[in-house]
């Protein structure tokens, strides 16, 4: 039977971090995978995370299963900071999932659940692991124009134009903030327009939230998800720990979804309840758990703000580093758009063959899309990068 497998595509980042492993050239410089970095190269545990976990060994007294949808106290303290205090609580399902990735699998199945027959809408271009999901499962799926590569920006008339398309009862997978690849975000009044629009057309938007805390703060970084959900009758949110807590390998995550009426939510969370029995039965915890200490106790909540402030501020003097070493080389401010983009990533706007020889003469690897980890970079390596940008011609 399993000699019935084909060989699957290599992932194409893992592929780019192997290459760099090998790489020898002393100088290198890795934009690929997307992981935060400090400016020594490192994915440090955060200090209170370190700190709730100290104090988890001595006071945990059981590992025994937490239920389908975990710990309610993780879903009522990670659904507070994504939607804030005013999050419709008598209609908010909740599960915790493993990561983000595990909500948005769990997401999906529970469109497919109710709507086999909806379509997936995604932004163009999105992070590649939605479309492979969503092909998986066998959903219809389209997408929606997002990005516009002389600007460096959204192409938000070209995004509304594609999202009148929309079909009722379609859903639209939307970045919550820090868009990944582009690093290009809407503003809240265009969070507001495109909710008027999908509320219009009766579709229902899906919004993936893994980089909360590393664009323009915890905050204004849910604005627009918050604005979704004020203005729309259903909604399905997938919201990830991984970056902003830096605990990747923890697998902590949480999916909300959003009943049209106080009546729908027990089906509501009983169909996702059921999902997590179908798929993995219980959540992990301890990660959920670590999230919940620290969000419920005043001391160890703002020490991780501090910290993760540290982080958003650092990328984005990082980001103003490039952009003001490329107005430098090219005398105009082409590259402005790298400063104004958000989160760990940009789309620089290379072609494939300038990415390959940034990499081949440079050693700087990024995505063979020129989607860039800024994270990756620190202040002896930010020159670097720009004199190999301009040498590539971009
Ligand atoms: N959504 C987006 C857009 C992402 O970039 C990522 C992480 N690469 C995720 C979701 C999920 O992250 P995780 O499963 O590690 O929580």
């Amino acid at each position: 039977m399993l000699t019935a497998l084909t060989p699957q595509a290599p992932d194409k980042i893992l592929a780019l971090m192997a290459a760099f492993k090998q790489d020898t050239r002393a100088d290198k410089i890795d934009l690929g995978v997307g992981v935060y970095k400090d400016a020594t190269g490192l994915t440090p545990v955060m200090r209170a995370v370190k700190a709730a976990e100290r104090q988890l060994v001595e006071t945990q007294d059981t590992k025994v299963y937490t239920g389908l949808a975990g710990d309610p106290a993780f879903a009522d303290a990670l659904s507070t900071l994504v939607l804030g205090e005013d999050r419709p609580r008598d209609r908010l399902a909740a599960v915790a999932t493993p990561g983000g990735t595990g909500a948005i699998r769990q997401g999906l199945e529970l469109i497919r659940m109710a709507a086999p027959e909806a379509t997936v809408w995604l932004s163009n271009p999105t992070w590649p692991n939605h479309p492979a999901i969503i092909d998986y499962l066998g959903m219809p799926s389209s997408s929606y124009r997002y990005f516009d590569t002389a600007t460096g920006g959204v192409d938000f008339d070209g995004m509304m134009s594609d999202l009148e398309g929309v079909a009722p009862g379609d859903a639209v997978i939307l970045h919550g903030c820090c868009h990944n690849p582009t690093g290009a975000n809407l503003t809240l009044d265009q969070w507001g327009e495109v909710a008027a629009l999908l509320e219009r057309r009766g579709a229902v938007p899906f919004i993936d939230i893994a980089y909360q805390g590393f664009g323009d703060g915890v905050e204004a970084d849910a604005a627009g998800t918050r604005a979704m959900i004020a203005a729309v009758p259903e909604a399905i949110i997938a919201a990830s720990c991984s970056k902003n807590f830096g605990i990747y390998r923890e697998r902590t995550g949480l999916l909300m979804a959003a009943a049209p009426s106080a009546e729908r939510l027990a089906v509501t969370q009983g169909a996702m309840a059921t999902l997590n029995r179908l798929n993995f039965s219980f959540p992990p915890d301890h990660g959920a758990r670590v999230v919940t200490m620290i969000l419920t106790d005043d001391a160890l909540r703002a020490d991780w703000l501090a910290e993760l402030e540290d982080v958003r501020l650092g990328m984005l003097t990082l980001r103003e580093a490039l952009a003001a070493a490329l107005r430098d080389r090219v005398g105009s401010d082409r590259f402005g758009f790298l400063a104004a983009h958000r989160g760990m990533f940009s789309r620089l706007g290379a072609s494939p063959e300038q990415v390959e020889a940034m990499r081949r003469d440079h050693g700087v690897y990024m995505v063979g899309d020129s989607r860039m980890n800024i994270a990756g970079l620190n202040e002896r390596t930010v020159p670097m990068l720009a004199d190999a940008i301009v040498a590539a011609g971009v």
